[in-house]
């Protein structure tokens, strides 16, 4: 029987190469770069993937000199020692019939040293430390450094190498007018701004052996004021092809675009039209990239001639074994990437090794596995939230007899409520994911079940977990029970009445889902082209940096979110992911209150009161008041099987309520797995 994705999964010639399939892992700093003792936890990981069938693997970025480190002793491929050494991993990733690319990759002005240097000395706001402008001298020798780089890695035993050209680092803070004030022939003119780039490649074709290959990234839409055109890009893509690029990989955007390009509000592939107008110019490979998380999403792409291969980085972290499972029909089965960048692009950004919310063994493949168990036991998993479903599968996985028991109607917990914030519906994904495992590792799931102490003792279990979650704070104000009031499950589950004037009391991550739900009115995600307008993305071939003006749809309810610290909303969101949820409110033009006393609720509304003395008072006149003030544990059952001389594990929300997230619910559920 023929494959359901015949393109996916054909071959393709990348100059001398030829990959078995069209999926590329695209590269990621995963924090393991730098120390050279991490070198076999890497291979390992790369290794993983190879074994699941992606077609080619790129590392994460390899500096060609010092001056190019995004932070000081950043990874970097500098001498034959270092090539030495990454021959573990491409003995590895070849072991597992993969293919893999290094990347070099120069900070320029992002990087974290005093020293770093750029095209023009203009300052980025994601580094403290202002660029100094490279004298031509140094432009010719990190020319030569970059040929030196991909010397080295072919001697490491790579099949090519892709040069970042893209996302705002070195070369494209040349080929881009808002960072290269130059008035040599490094600058000015496009013709100039591009002397660099297709430099480093002729000096690199050059360095190389024929069979080594030359994959080049860059970004299709800037997204910065004053970045390139799409005239210029398209220039650009031509003479890469001319001066001896074998592909062309995409990207979109820089590290400090204000428009969200990742994350999990982005539409699948929102990007690609970008890369479709691009291959119409070129006749060397292109590779389509981000939010590509799903076979049939890369099929489609293929299908309709969009591009040659396909890019996916995040969602190979998820699941290490999505193109095996592509290739077998067994979609059902892929852990989906949701986009959330919570322990991918969040740890990277805060310097701590990468991992994956729904996979917490991405990265960690030697230090957390799910072995076989050599005595089966008898489990009781009570709660099928996030923690208890990743309890339930690693512990069913391993060989044990798990049963697993839920209160509610479905499984899912509060993961069965962020699911259903517009702009979340990748969440669904997950749910679907735990559903099959669950099936698949023959987990006993009893639904409509709230088990008691009592229940649990009289089953005899070797061992119980509890995962019983949170629910939600009821805050102590006067008026709570007011019918006004609804809790965040109720205004999300239920479809209890919402008047047009809101008020949302707490502004965490929850508050901030809620008031968006409210804002947008909606079960309904935005569809590409509102997404766009919403914004500012154009399609103007002359339109610098690809941005025009946002237009938002309005908000059809009045907001006020408020919460009792002063100081700005939304510092406990994600680092690269709040700004988002702040912008996408602003544009909504939801009020925020902060530095609140809650008075009390009735007839008129919400009142409020400032500072100690409490005489600054306000009406907040709305119909309307959400509760989203936290969450508290619920382990009740952990004292009463105590008493019943019965010692559980408990883990995610019911051992924990702050700070809890479902990146720590499902790590807490995967590494008891692992231990029991
Ligand atoms: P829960 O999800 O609370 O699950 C506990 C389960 O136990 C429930 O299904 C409950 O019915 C069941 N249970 C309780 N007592 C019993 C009993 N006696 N018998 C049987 N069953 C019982 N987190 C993120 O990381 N990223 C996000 O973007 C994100 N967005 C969110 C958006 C919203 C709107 C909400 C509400 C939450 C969001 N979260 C997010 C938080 C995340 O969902 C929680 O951190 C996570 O679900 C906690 O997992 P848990 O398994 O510990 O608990
Ligand atoms: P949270 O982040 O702890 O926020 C709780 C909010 O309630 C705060 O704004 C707090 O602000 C307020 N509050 C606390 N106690 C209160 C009280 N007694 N009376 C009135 N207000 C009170 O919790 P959450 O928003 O419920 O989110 C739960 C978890 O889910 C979080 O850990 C979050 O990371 C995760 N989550 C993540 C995302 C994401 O996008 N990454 C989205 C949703 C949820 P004041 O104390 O200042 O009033
Ligand atoms: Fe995807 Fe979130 Fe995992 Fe990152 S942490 S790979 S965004 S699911």
């Amino acid at each position: 029987m023929g494959s359901v994705f015949p393109r996916l999964l054909s071959p393709l010639e990348l100059g001398h190469v030829t990959l078995r399939n069209r999926v590329v892992m695209g590269s990621m700093h995963t924090g393991l770069e730098e120390r050279e003792w991490h070198i076999d936890r890497l291979a390992a990981y790369f290794a993983e993937r190879a074994r699941g069938g992606v077609g080619l693997i790129v590392t994460g970025g390899y500096a060609p000199n010092r001056e190019g480190w995004l932070s000081a002793f950043g990874a970097a491929m500098l001498t034959e020692a270092d090539a030495q050494r990454h021959r573990r991993i491409t003995t590895a990733v070849h072991e597992a019939g993969g293919k893999i690319a290094m990347q070099i990759l120069h900070g320029g002005r992002f990087s974290h040293i005093p020293n770093n240097v750029s095209a023009s000395a203009v300052a980025s706001p994601l580094s403290p430390f202002e660029p100094r402008a490279l004298t031509e001298q140094e432009i010719e020798s990190t020319i030569a450094d970059y040929a030196r780089c991909a010397q080295l890695a072919e001697r490491a035993g790579y099949d090519g190498i892709e040069v970042m050209g893209g996302e705002g680092w070195l070369i494209c803070q040349f080929l881009a007018p808002c960072t290269n004030i130059r008035t040599d022939r490094w600058g000015g003119s496009a013709a100039n701004r591009r002397r660099f780039a297709l430099d480093i490649v002729r000096r690199i074709r050059a360095a190389v052996s024929d069979d080594f290959f030359i994959m080049f990234r860059m970004s299709m839409a800037e997204l910065v004021e004053n970045g390139q055109t799409f005239e210029e890009i398209v220039e650009l893509a031509k003479d890469l092809e001319a001066a001896g690029v074998d592909a062309l990989n995409t990207l979109i955007g820089w590290h400090e675009s204000r428009v969200p390009i990742s994350a999990t509000l982005v539409p699948r592939a929102a990007f690609v039209e970008y890369t479709a107008k691009l291959k119409a110019h070129v006749s060397i490979p292109v590779c389509a990239s981000y939010r590509i998380n799903m076979p049939e999403v890369a099929e489609e792409i293929l299908a309709r001639g969009d591009a040659d291969l396909v890019s996916l980085a995040r969602p190979l972290l998820a699941d290490p074994e999505w193109v095996n499972k592509a290739a077998e029909s067994r979609v059902d089965e892929i852990n989906t990437c949701i986009a959330c960048n919570q322990a991918c692009l969040d740890h990277s950004f805060l310097d701590q090794t990468v991992s994956c919310l729904v996979n917490p063994r991405a990265c960690h493949e030697t230090l957390l596995q799910l072995l076989p168990t050599r005595r089966a036991k008898r489990v009781a998993v009570v709660g099928a939230g996030p923690a208890g479903l990743s309890a339930a599968i690693g512990l069913a996985e391993r060989g044990h007899h798990v049963e697993l028991f839920e209160a509610d109607d479905r499984i899912g917990g509060q993961f069965d409520l962020a699911r259903r914030i517009p702009g979340k519906e990748e969440f669904n994904e997950s749910i679907r994911y735990f559903h099959r495992k669950l099936e698949l590792t023959g987990v006993r799931v009893h639904v409509n079940t709230r088990v008691t102490a009592e229940q649990l003792a009289a089953g005899n279990w070797d061992e119980v977990v509890l995962a019983t979650g949170v629910r939600p704070r009821i805050p102590d104000i006067l008026g709570i029970d007011h019918p006004m009031v609804l809790s965040y499950p109720e205004l999300i589950r239920s479809d209890k009445p919402v008047g047009k004037r809101v008020a949302v009391i707490g502004a965490g991550g929850i508050g901030f889902d809620v008031s968006e739900f409210l804002a947008v009115d909606g079960q309904r995600a935005l569809t590409l082209e509102e997404w766009q307008a919403e914004w500012g993305i154009t399609y103007d071939d002359r339109a610098p940096g690809q941005l025009t003006t946002r237009r938002p749809s309005p908000a059809v309810r009045d907001v006020t979110m408020l919460q009792r610290k002063s100081g700005p909303f939304g510092r406990s969101l994600g680092t690269t992911t709040g700004w988002i949820h702040r912008a996408a409110l602003e544009a909504k033009g939801v009020k925020q209150i902060g530095g609140v006393n809650y008075e009390r609720i009735d007839d008129r509304g919400l009142h409020i009161s400032f500072g100690n003395n409490r005489e600054d008072r306000r009406v907040i006149d709305v119909d309307t008041v959400i509760v989203c003030a936290g969450q508290e544990s619920v382990r009740d059952l952990e004292d009463q099987l105590e008493t019943l001389g019965i010692r559980a594990h408990v883990i995610g929300g019911a051992e924990e309520a702050k700070e809890l997230d479902a990146k720590r619910a499902i790590s807490q559920g995967t590494r008891l797995a692992a231990e029991i």
